[in-house]
C-alpha cells in the first residue's frame, strides 16, 4: 500500500495553494533543481560534448521512455520521448496513414483537445484534397467505426469533462474493420491505468508535463506497436531516427524500432528534471492513484454538490467512467476560477463556462478536497467572484 502522504512530500507544493491543475502542469519534485543542477555543472559544464557519451545523455529518450512505458502498459523498448505532443500526433498519424493504404478518412470526435484536430487537418490539407477528417461526437464513435475510414484518433480522456473512452472496447472494433487506431494519452498516463499491450493500440502519444509532472515544455513520448514498428515510415525523418545518425549518409534510412521515432537533439535538460518526477511514480502503482483518485473525485462531487447549487456537473458522476478529473459548468466559471486563484484554490477554466479540477492522488489528500470545498462553497455563496479584477483573461488561461 502506497502512503501518499510520503509521495506528497516529495513534492514543493507552495504554501497556502490547494493545487488542483496538475492535470494541466503537475508540480515541481523537490528533487528537481539539484538533479538538473548537477547534470549542468557535472556534465554539461565539466564534459562539454563529451557529455553526450560519457554522461549517456544520447540513450535519456528510450530510456526514459521505457520508465513511461510502464505507466501506460507498453511492452518494454516501444515509447521514446521528445518534441511535443502536438508533433508527435503529426508523426502518429502520417506513419498510420500509409499502412492502411487505400482508406483516406481519419475519424476523431469533437471533445479531442483543438491541437489533435489542428494538426489532422492540416496533415490531411498536405496530403490531397481526397483525404477527410471525420469529427463526431464522442458518443457516436463506436457507431461511425466504418470500413472506409483509415484510422481513428481519439484521446481517451476529454480534457473538457474527464469524460473516458473505452479503449479497449473502440480498439477492438476499429480492428474489426481494418482501422488502425491512434491514442492520445494526454490526460491518462499517470491519471488512469493504460494497459497498451493488452488492448492491442496501435500508436499512442502523450505529454509528460500533466499528470506525470516533468514540468512546463517537457518532452512528449510516443509508443508504437511491435507489430508496426519495423514497417512505420517516419514522416518527420530527422537525423537522430536514422539508422546511422553519426554515419552522415545523404540517404534516410530509419532506425531500430521505435528509435526512428526520434526526430532531432533530445531535450536533456527537461529529461533530466522529469527523471525526478519518475522517481516518485516509482514508488506506487497506477491501481492504487486510481482508486485514490476516485475517491478524491467522488468526495469532490458530493462536497460541491451539497454546496453550491448554482453549478453543474459536466464530468460523468460514475468514477469508471472518467479521468482524474472534475468539471462543473458555471455562468460566471471565468470570474469564479480566477476568485478561488486568489484564495489559494488553483483549478482552471476551459471556454465557454466550465470550470475544472484535476485530482492527483501523489499530492493531493482527503483533506485538501475538504478545504477546497469551503473554499469554493464560499465563493460562490457569496459571490466573491463578482469583482471586476476576476473578468480580465490572461494569455494563458
Ligand atoms: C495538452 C494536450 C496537448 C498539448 O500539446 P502540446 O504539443 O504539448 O502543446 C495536445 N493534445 C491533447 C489531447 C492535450 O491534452
Amino acid at each position: 500500500m502506497t502512503d501518499f502522504a510520503t509521495t506528497r512530500a516529495r513534492f514543493h507544493l507552495p504554501e497556502g495553494v490547494i493545487y488542483l491543475d496538475g492535470n494541466s502542469l503537475g508540480p515541481m519534485p523537490l528533487a528537481a533543481p539539484g538533479h538538473v543542477s548537477a547534470m549542468m555543472q557535472g556534465e554539461w559544464a565539466e564534459m562539454l560534448i563529451t557529455g553526450w557519451n560519457k554522461a549517456g545523455w544520447m540513450e535519456l529518450a528510450t530510456g526514459i521512455g521505457n520508465r513511461v512505458g510502464r505507466l501506460i502498459g507498453a511492452e518494454p523498448g516501444h515509447v521514446v520521448m521528445g518534441d511535443t505532443l502536438s508533433i508527435k500526433v503529426y508523426q502518429a498519424l502520417a506513419s498510420a496513414l500509409e499502412l492502411n493504404p487505400g482508406r483516406k478518412v481519419v475519424l476523431s470526435d469533437n471533445g479531442n483537445f483543438p491541437s489533435d484536430l489542428y494538426i489532422a487537418d492540416g496533415l490531411l490539407k498536405s496530403l490531397g484534397t481526397e483525404y477527410e477528417l471525420r469529427v463526431v461526437s464522442p458518443e457516436d464513435v463506436a457507431e461511425n467505426i466504418t470500413d472506409d475510414l483509415a484510422v481513428m484518433m481519439l484521446t481517451e480522456v476529454d480534457y473538457r469533462t474527464g469524460r473516458k473512452h473505452d479503449m479497449a472496447a473502440l480498439t477492438k472494433a476499429a480492428h474489426a474493420k481494418g482501422v488502425i487506431t491512434i491514442w492520445d494519452l494526454a490526460h491518462s498516463a499517470g491519471a488512469i491505468p493504460v494497459d497498451l499491450a493488452g488492448c492491442k493500440a496501435d500508436f499512442a502519444v502523450g505529454c509528460s508535463y500533466k499528470y506525470l509532472n516533468g514540468g512546463p515544455g517537457a518532452p512528449a513520448f510516443i509508443y508504437v506497436n511491435p507489430k508496426w514498428v519495423d514497417q512505420a515510415r517516419p514522416a518527420l525523418s530527422g537525423w537522430l531516427g536514422h539508422e546511422a545518425p553519426f554515419a552522415f549518409d545523404l540517404d534516410y534510412r530509419p532506425g531500430a524500432g521505435i528509435e526512428r521515432m526520434r526526430v532531432g537533439t533530445p531535450p536533456v535538460i527537461a529529461l533530466k528534471a522529469l527523471e525526478t518526477a519518475l522517481d516518485i511514480w516509482d514508488m506506487t502503482s497506477m491501481a492504487e492513484v486510481r482508486s485514490a483518485s476516485i475517491a478524491l473525485c467522488d468526495q469532490f462531487i458530493a462536497g460541491v454538490e451539497a454546496a453550491c447549487p448554482q453549478l453543474t456537473l459536466h464530468s460523468p458522476r460514475n468514477g469508471a467512467d472518467r479521468g482524474s478529473q472534475v468539471s462543473f459548468r458555471f455562468d460566471d466559471g471565468f470570474a469564479a476560477v480566477q476568485a478561488l486563484i486568489a484564495r489559494g484554490v488553483i483549478g482552471d477554466f476551459r471556454a465557454p463556462d466550465v470550470m475544472r479540477f484535476g485530482f492527483t492522488p501523489l499530492y493531493v489528500s482527503p483533506g485538501d478536497v475538504a478545504a477546497a470545498v469551503d473554499i469554493i462553497a464560499d465563493v460562490i455563496s457569496n459571490r466573491l467572484y463578482d469583482r471586476p479584477e476576476y473578468r480580465l483573461k490572461g494569455r494563458v488561461t
